[in-house]
C-alpha cells in the first residue's frame, strides 16, 4: 500500500472538527480586531524567501522545498507566509487607498525539518500581519489579540517571551559583540555557527545544539545595545502589554529564525507539548516591505502553529464528529424512498441529517444511531407508511412522537428549535 510522506500527516475526521473550531475563532476574533483575509498561494519564487528570511538561515539553506519552474527560475513552496503577504502587498499596491492594511492568512508551510512529534514537513499555520502603523501600541495590541485568542480557545497558561532585536544601527554593534565573544571559543560551536559567525551571527543565537547553547548564554543580551529610539519603542511595548495585564519575560537571546525582524520579537510557549514548546511567534518587520521593492513601510505580524494548538486542545478534550441531528431509521424500498426526500429537504434547510439506506433491522439501526449520538431518530416503517406518520424519538429522554407525513419536514424544524431553546 503506497504509505504517507515522512513528515506529512492527514488530519483525520474528528481531528478536523477542532481544526475548524480553531479556525472559526480565529477568523470571528481577528475580524473584531480589524483584519480582512487574504490568500497568497503556496508556491512562490524561491528568490522571495531568499531575499526576506535571509541567505544564512536554516530555512534558506536547509529547509525549503526549491525546485525548477519551466523558465529556468527557482519556486519552492512555500516555509512561511509573512513574504508572500508583503508581496502580495506590494504587487498588488494595496498600500494606495490605505498603507494601514490589517491582514490574517490561514494554510500550509512547508519546510524539509528532522520529523518528529510537533514537527512536520507540511504544518499549518495562522498568520496575522499589520502594515503601515509604527506605534509600539501596536505591537502590544497584536499581542494582546494573540492571548486573548487563546484565551477563547481555552489554552492556557502560556509563557510569553518578549525581546527587542533594535534596529539596523544598534545592531550592527551588537552583532560585532557576539562575533567577538564567541569567535574566542569557536572551536566548542557546531560548524554550521562557526561558518555563520561572520556571516550571520544572531544565528547563533538560535542554534539547537546544546554546546552552542551553553556558550550562546553568556554572550550580552540585544537589550543593552538598544538606540535610543528602539529603547524607548521597547519600554512602550512593556508598558502596554502591563496595562493590558499581560504577564511576559523579556527573553534577550529570543532572535526567531528569520532575518528581517527589527524591534520587538516574541514568542508563545506552553509547558504541556515537550519539546516544541512555541505555538506562536512573531515580530515587527519595518525594513521587509522596502527591501522587497515596496515603499518604506512599518510592519509586524505573527503566526501560530495550528497543528501544536490542535494538539494541546485534544490533550485536553475528546475529540467528537458531529453528532447527527436527525437519524433517519427506514426500513423498506417505499421508507427509502420518502426519507431520502425528507432528508434532502431537511440538509437543505441546515439540518445535520444521517440516514441509514442498508438493509437491517430497526434494533440495529437504533444501535448505529446511538453509536453516532444522534439527537433524534425519525423512524419510518411499514406501520408509519400506512397510518401516513413518521415516529421522531428523542434519544436523550425517550420521548416519541407520531409526527404526520404531510408538512414532516415544517413539524421536525419546529421541534428541534423548541429543543434548542430548553
Ligand atoms: P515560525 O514561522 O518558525 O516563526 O513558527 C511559528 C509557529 O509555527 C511556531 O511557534 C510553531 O508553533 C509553528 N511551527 C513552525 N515550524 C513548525 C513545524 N515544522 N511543524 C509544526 N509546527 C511548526
Amino acid at each position: 500500500m503506497i504509505q504517507l510522506v515522512r513528515g506529512f500527516k492527514d488530519i483525520l475526521p474528528e481531528e478536523a472538527t477542532v481544526w475548524q473550531y480553531i479556525e472559526q475563532i480565529a477568523r470571528d476574533h481577528f475580524g473584531s480586531f480589524g483584519f480582512n483575509e487574504i490568500r497568497p498561494p503556496v508556491l512562490e519564487q524561491a528568490a522571495l524567501f531568499r531575499r526576506s528570511i535571509g541567505e544564512h538561515t536554516d530555512i534558506v539553506e536547509k529547509e525549503m522545498y526549491t525546485f525548477p519552474g519551466s523558465k529556468g527560475n527557482l519556486l519552492t513552496l512555500r516555509p512561511e507566509a509573512t513574504a508572500s503577504v508583503v508581496r502580495a502587498y506590494i504587487q498588488h499596491k494595496l498600500y494606495a487607498s490605505d498603507p494601514v492594511q490589517k491582514l490574517y492568512t490561514i494554510g500550509p508551510m512547508f519546510r524539509k525539518e528532522r520529523p518528529q512529534k510537533g514537527r512536520y514537513r507540511q504544518f499549518h499555520q495562522i498568520n496575522a500581519e499589520v502594515f503601515g502603523i509604527e506605534s509600539p501600541y501596536m505591537d502590544a495590541h497584536l499581542i494582546f489579540m494573540l492571548l486573548s485568542f487563546f484565551g477563547k480557545l481555552a489554552v492556557d497558561p502560556l509563557r510569553v517571551h518578549l525581546n527587542s532585536l533594535g534596529c539596523p544601527e544598534c545592531r550592527k554593534p551588537y552583532k560585532e559583540a557576539i562575533t567577538a565573544a564567541l569567535s574566542e571559543r569557536a572551536e566548542l560551536l557546531c560548524t554550521d555557527c562557526v561558518r555563520r559567525l561572520d556571516k550571520n551571527p544572531l544565528r547563533l543565537l538560535d542554534c539547537k545544539v546544546p554546546g552552542c547553547r551553553e556558550e550562546v548564554a553568556h554572550t550580552p543580551g540585544m537589550v543593552d545595545f538598544l538606540c535610543d529610539g528602539c529603547q524607548a519603542h521597547f519600554e512602550t511595548v512593556k508598558s502596554g502589554l502591563a496595562a493590558m495585564g499581560v504577564v511576559f519575560q523579556v527573553d534577550p537571546r529570543l532572535v526567531r529564525g528569520l532575518d528581517y525582524y527589527t524591534r520587538t520579537a516574541f514568542e508563545i510557549q506552553t509547558d504541556e507539548l515537550g519539546a516544541q514548546s512555541a505555538i506562536a511567534g512573531g515580530g515587527r518587520y519595518d525594513g521587509l516591505v522596502e527591501q522587497l521593492g515596496g515603499p518604506s513601510m512599518p510592519a509586524i505580524g505573527f503566526a501560530v502553529g495550528t497543528d501544536r494548538l490542535a494538539e494541546l486542545i485534544l490533550s485536553r478534550q475528546d475529540p467528537g464528529l458531529r453528532r447527527p441531528e436527525i437519524f433517519f431509521a427506514a426500513m423498506g424500498e417505499a421508507a427509502w424512498r420518502k426519507s431520502f426526500e425528507w432528508a434532502c429537504a431537511l440538509s437543505a434547510r441546515g439540518i445535520r441529517v444521517e440516514i441509514d439506506f442498508s438493509e437491517r433491522s430497526l434494533k440495529a439501526l437504533m444501535r448505529r444511531a446511538d453509536r453516532l449520538r444522534a439527537q433524534y431518530v425519525l423512524i419510518v416503517g411499514d406501520r408509519e407508511l400506512s397510518e401516513n406518520t413518521a415516529t421522531l424519538r428523542h434519544m436523550a429522554s425517550s420521548r416519541q412522537i407520531a409526527v404526520p407525513a404531510d408538512g414532516l419536514v415544517k413539524a421536525v424544524m419546529v421541534e428541534l428549535r423548541s429543543e434548542s431553546q430548553q
